[in-house]
């Protein structure tokens, strides 16, 4: 049988030329880069060569990238570790209700701390409003946190128009105290092109395993001059910011993949937009009641920064009939997607993403997320186009759903 992957939101393979740049590391190059010796230093070495190949991919300097174990490991040391700094100006933070849930969940739990939360809402295509954002900024406001792209609908928010009000509004401040700016770029990265300059950010996350590197690994980008405490306590590794005999392997494997994405972001950018579009145009003509959350599709010819969404990402509702057969259905034939986000998966709970966007439940119930990949190909796209239409109207025959709505029509 063959087997379709089109869940990369999840997590992605690791690309054959990562895994034999980590391979050295777990032999002869078993150093801790901690130790003088020669071992020592070659460990070090590569650790260092890592650092200048992810600063390369979005336009930071090597002394402003910490190694964690990961995404959620960044974006929680991104919020508590400014929080803890002193530096913050005091207990409210700001993020959105389409956050991932290493976001989400920190928030709940700081809560109960006794900080303050704004949860901003968001529009019908998932993205914030600036004017609300700025209305919701007090004297106490600490961070904002706001993700690049989102996990399941590949929505991009404005992230560099919010660096612009929060710069204003420090610029204008007497306070000697800051409001932090974090943005979760897990998703973004390797996708579309990041400069953390450009985007105004003073804190950054990224997870090796979105793009190609392997699990247990990220960095978080701090921006120089901005002062963080760890929330890891232990030795001096990464400059006090995050305690632990670092993860070479891990980190050789992140620097290849990130170099990899410089190397061919443009290329899979635009391979990853046709795709998509023609599984999204052919679905969309062969199947009746299905609808594309998130912003609208631009042409694969239309420049990659038009678009407010990721490339390889398309959340499609299929009205009266439950995300959850149809995964079960693709799974069967050997294709892989997601409903939801891969947490809400194995429970029907609607996404809180599409709740979030006021997609109703029916639609929330009925929707799919397809992540296309680098070595996804026209022909496993066009498997896909081919074998859905059945699926979908196998199912709804079945569905009591869409009998009611057959009904409710007649009369
Ligand atoms: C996957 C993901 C994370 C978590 O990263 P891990 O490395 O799996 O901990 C955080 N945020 C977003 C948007 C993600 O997609």
């Amino acid at each position: 049988m063959k087997r379709i992957y089109l869940d990369h939101n999840a997590t992605t393979p690791v690309d054959p030329e990562v895994l034999d740049a980590m391979l050295p590391y777990f032999k002869e190059l078993y150093g801790n880069p901690s130790s003088i010796h020669i071992f020592g230093q070659e460990a070090k070495r590569g650790m260092e060569h890592s650092r200048e190949q992810i600063a390369s991919l979005i336009n930071a300097d090597t002394s402003e990238i910490v190694f964690t174990s990961g995404g959620t490991e960044s974006d929680n040391l991104a919020i508590k570790g400014t929080l803890s700094s002193g530096h913050a100006r005091g207990k409210h933070i700001i993020t959105v209700n389409t956050e991932h849930h290493a976001i989400l969940n920190q928030a709940n739990y700081l809560e109960q701390q006794g900080y303050k939360i704004t949860f901003l809402p968001v529009d019908k295509h998932g993205i914030i409003s600036l004017k609300q954002l700025k209305e919701s900024i007090t004297e106490e406001t600490a961070i904002i946190s706001v993700m690049l792209a989102n996990n399941e609908t590949g929505t991009l928010q404005p992230i560099t128009e919010i660096g612009e009000i929060i710069n204003n509004i420090c610029a204008g401040s007497k306070s000697s105290r800051k409001i932090f700016f974090h943005t979760d770029a897990v998703q973004a990265a390797g996708k579309i092109p990041i400069d953390v300059k450009k985007l105004n950010v003073d804190l950054l996350s990224l997870s090796a395993h979105k793009i190609y590197g392997p699990k247990g690994i990220g960095i978080l980008y701090v921006r120089k001059g901005t002062k963080i405490h760890p929330i890891i306590h232990g030795g001096h590794h990464e400059r006090n910011r995050r305690a632990g005999t670092e993860n070479i392997p891990g980190i050789i494997g992140m620097g290849k993949a990130a170099e990899l994405a410089v190397k061919n972001l443009i290329s899979e950018n635009r391979q990853l937009r046709k795709l998509r579009n023609k599984l999204w145009n052919e679905l969309s003509k062969h199947i009746p009641y299905i609808y594309l959350n998130g912003p609208e599709l631009k042409p694969e010819s239309a420049s990659s920064v038009e678009e407010k969404r990721l490339p390889n990402t398309i959340n499609i509702s299929f009205e009266y009939i439950e995300g959850e057969s149809i995964l079960l259905n693709l799974d069967l034939i050997g294709i892989a997607v997601s409903t939801g986000s891969a947490c809400t998966s194995g429970s029907l709970e609607p996404s809180h993403v599409l709740s979030a966007m006021e997609i109703g439940p029916v639609r929330s119930q009925g929707s799919l997320r397809f992540s296309l990949g680098k070595d996804n190909t026209e022909q496993e796209i066009d498997y896909v186009i081919n074998e859905l239409p059945g699926i979908i109207s196998k199912l709804r025959i079945m569905s009591p759903l869409f009998e009611q709505y057959k009904q409710n029509k007649k009369e």
